[in-house]
C-alpha cells in the first residue's frame, strides 16, 4: 500500500508477465543504450532469456476523501487478445484480490479510466444473462470524450472495428447505455483532492489524474510511459498511438510535472515496485524507482 497525505492507494494486480519483445518494441535502441541500462532491466522490468519487457497489468485502488476510486480496469477474464498470448482468455481472481485491497464491486464510487485501450476497461462491466452490465453498479465512470469519439468511430467503421478487440463495445458502450458514465472533456477537477489534466498521443483522450492530500501529491499516468526506459528516452514510444508526435510532446509534460511536484508516479504498466518518482537531470529525466 501507498499513502499520499490522507489518500491510500493499493495495487490491484491483474497480471505481471514478459510480453512484448523489447527489440520489437522499442527500435530505435542501439546496444551501447541496451548494455548501458541492463543492470536494472532485469528481473522487474525485462526477462533476459526471452528479451521479453515484462509489463504489469494493474488498477489502483484509490481512498481518499470517503471515496472509493478504481483507476483503469484491466483486460478481464475470458477475453480474445490476439497477438498477446500473455493477455488472452485470462481467468484471473482479479475481484477476490480487489476485494482483498478493501473493495467489493458495490463499495466502488468512481472508476476513473486514463484512457480507452481494451487493457485499461476490461472490469469495467461483466456479462449477466447474455448482457454486458456494469461490474460496479453504485460507481459513476469517467471518459474522456476524445476518446469516446475516436474509437466511436473505428467501432462503426466495418473494415476498422470492432475497436480495441471489442472491448470498446463490450466494456465502454454499455456503460455509456446504462447512463452511468461522466464524459468530460479538457482539463477537469473531480474534487477537493482529484484533478485531470490532458496528456493525448496515444490516444486522443488519454488524461492522467493528480492526486493532493495535505501538501503531498501523487500521480496516476497510464501509458504516458509504458516502461522506465522511457524516462530516460523520453522520445521512445510505445507502439500504438493515435498520434506519436504528440505522444512524446505530453510524455515530457507529465515528466516536467512529475519531476516539478515531487509526486509519486504509479504508471500503468511499469513493474516492481511499480510506483516511484521522477528526477530532473542535467540532460533530460532519471527514474527513482528502488525495488
Ligand atoms: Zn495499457
Amino acid at each position: 500500500m501507498f499513502k499520499v497525505g490522507d489518500a491510500t492507494i493499493t495495487r490491484v494486480e491483474e497480471t505481471n508477465v514478459p510480453s512484448y519483445k523489447l527489440r520489437n518494441v522499442f527500435t530505435e535502441m542501439t546496444d551501447a543504450q541496451f548494455d548501458q541500462h541492463k543492470h536494472w532491466l532485469a528481473p522487474h522490468h525485462y526477462e533476459a532469456e526471452s528479451g521479453r519487457i515484462r509489463l504489469a497489468v494493474h488498477s489502483w485502488l484509490l481512498k481518499v476523501g470517503g471515496k472509493t476510486i478504481l483507476i483503469d480496469s484491466c483486460c478481464g477474464n475470458n477475453k480474445n487478445k490476439p497477438g498477446r498470448p500473455f493477455w488472452h482468455m485470462l481467468n484471473e481472481r482479479y475481484l477476490e484480490r480487489l476485494a482483498a485491497a478493501g473493495a467489493r464491486p458495490e463499495e466502488i464510487n468512481l472508476v476513473m479510466c486514463t484512457h480507452l485501450h481494451h487493457d485499461h476497461v476490461g472490469w469495467n462491466t461483466r456479462q449477466k444473462d447474455g448482457k454486458w452490465v456494469p461490474t460496479f453498479p453504485n460507481a459513476r465512470y469517467v471518459f474522456n470524450k476524445p476518446d469516446i469519439d475516436y474509437f466511436s468511430k473505428i467501432d462503426a467503421d466495418p473494415k476498422e472495428g470492432p475497436a480495441e478487440l471489442g472491448t470498446f463495445r463490450e466494456c465502454v458502450v454499455p456503460i455509456l447505455e446504462y447512463g452511468k458514465a461522466d464524459v468530460i472533456e479538457g482539463a477537469y477537477r473531480i474534487n477537493d483532492f482529484i484533478e485531470i489534466d490532458t496528456a493525448p498521443g496515444h490516444s486522443p483522450g488519454h488524461v492522467f489524474f493528480k492526486l493532493e492530500s495535505k501538501g503531498q501529491r501523487g500521480v496516476f499516468i497510464g501509458d504516458v510511459w509504458h516502461h522506465l526506459l522511457q524516462v530516460y528516452y523520453p522520445d521512445w514510444n510505445f507502439p500504438k498511438n493515435s498520434d506519436a508526435a504528440q505522444a512524446r510532446v505530453s510524455r515530457r509534460k507529465v515528466l516536467d510535472y512529475c519531476a516539478a511536484s515531487g509526486a509519486l508516479v504509479m504508471p500503468g504498466h511499469v513493474g516492481l515496485p511499480f510506483a516511484g518518482r521522477i528526477e530532473k537531470t542535467a540532460g533530460g529525466y532519471r527514474p527513482d524507482f528502488k525495488a
